[in-house]
């Protein structure tokens, strides 16, 4: 059984506030370790439920998506690190014509932007993009994740984070086994148990995940696009912009008036290209070269 492992930093054991993730933050170097950690602690559970080849892809936007400790991570695991991937910045293993997955385990990864409770709560893009809609209602990254995965007819079998984004998980996927490795109080504070206790849940929810895959009793999602993206700003795209945007990006239109507009559009037949697409509004926007999260 072949297991895909998308790992952000965020939603990570121990985790609590936006200098955890960022390389100048002095817990940095630790909380590398805990996401290390985490990742491995999620294949134990699977190799313990039975399954035998595991695909972690790097998804925290710091350092080129270069975190995880490789002399740390168990050897039995591939990486996908580094950037730009030639494909989906950081979902390139789920790219149409990848070979197929029989799950996705979702680890680290975090709340969406707008939730006023989720630790370090964004969606792709946290100093500019103030929330992110799909077909009118909020999306977050592992619903993107989701709905990429089940565009590879593999289901979504395990979310490791904080109590918001694996109840987020868990009511979009039905028999999603859920790791809750803290509880979040704001965007920056939460209610944490230790990673070295941490552990173990994401073990044993992974090896249930592998089993309830085995068993044929986890679907994989059957929503499909098209979708309808809208991705409002915090400030407004420079005015010298627009008028680019027009001419060589007709894929995106732009909302408001010059000088106040602030929600790009566009529309996707998959998530795997409105993935894409999201992920490069901020440039084709001039928003600035700052790091993602
Ligand atoms: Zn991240």
């Amino acid at each position: 059984m072949r297991i895909y492992i998308s790992v952000d930093m965020e939603g990570i054991s121990g985790v609590t506030r936006w200098e955890d993730v960022i390389p100048s933050g002095i817990d940095y170097a630790q909380a590398r370790r805990w996401m290390t950690d985490d990742v491995n602690a999620a294949i134990a559970g699977a190799r313990r439920g039975g399954a035998t080849e595991f695909v972690v892809e790097e998804n925290h936007g710091a350092e080129m998506l270069c975190v995880l400790d490789l002399d740390r991570i168990d050897p039995d695991a591939t990486v996908i690190r580094g950037m730009p991937r030639g494909q989906a910045t950081t979902s390139v293993a789920l790219a149409p014509g990848a070979p197929p997955f029989d799950g996705m385990f979702l680890i680290g990864h975090h709340a969406m932007a707008g939730q006023a409770v989720g630790i370090c709560a964004h969606t792709i893009y946290f100093p500019h993009y103030r929330r992110v809609l799909c077909n009118g209602r909020p999306l977050g990254e592992p619903e993107m994740f989701v709905q990429m995965a089940a565009e590879q007819h593999t289901p979504t079998a395990l979310i490791a984070g904080d109590d918001v984004v694996c109840a987020t998980v868990a009511a979009l996927c039905p028999g999603v086994q859920t790791a809750v490795v803290k509880r979040a109080l704001t965007n920056t504070a939460g209610w944490i148990v230790p990673p070295a206790r941490a552990r173990p849940i994401i073990t044993a929810a992974a090896e249930r995940a592998v089993v309830e895959l085995a068993a044929g009793s986890i679907p994989t999602s059957s929503r499909r696009g098209p979708y309808e993206f809208e991705i409002e700003l915090h400030e407004p795209i420079p005015t010298e912009r627009l008028a680019m945007i027009a001419d060589h990006h007709p894929e995106f239109s732009v909302d408001g008036e010059p000088g106040d507009a602030r929600t790009v559009r566009f529309r996707t037949e998959t998530m795997h290209h409105g993935f894409r697409c999201a992920a490069i509004v901020r440039y084709v926007a001039d928003l600035g070269r700052v790091p993602t999260y």
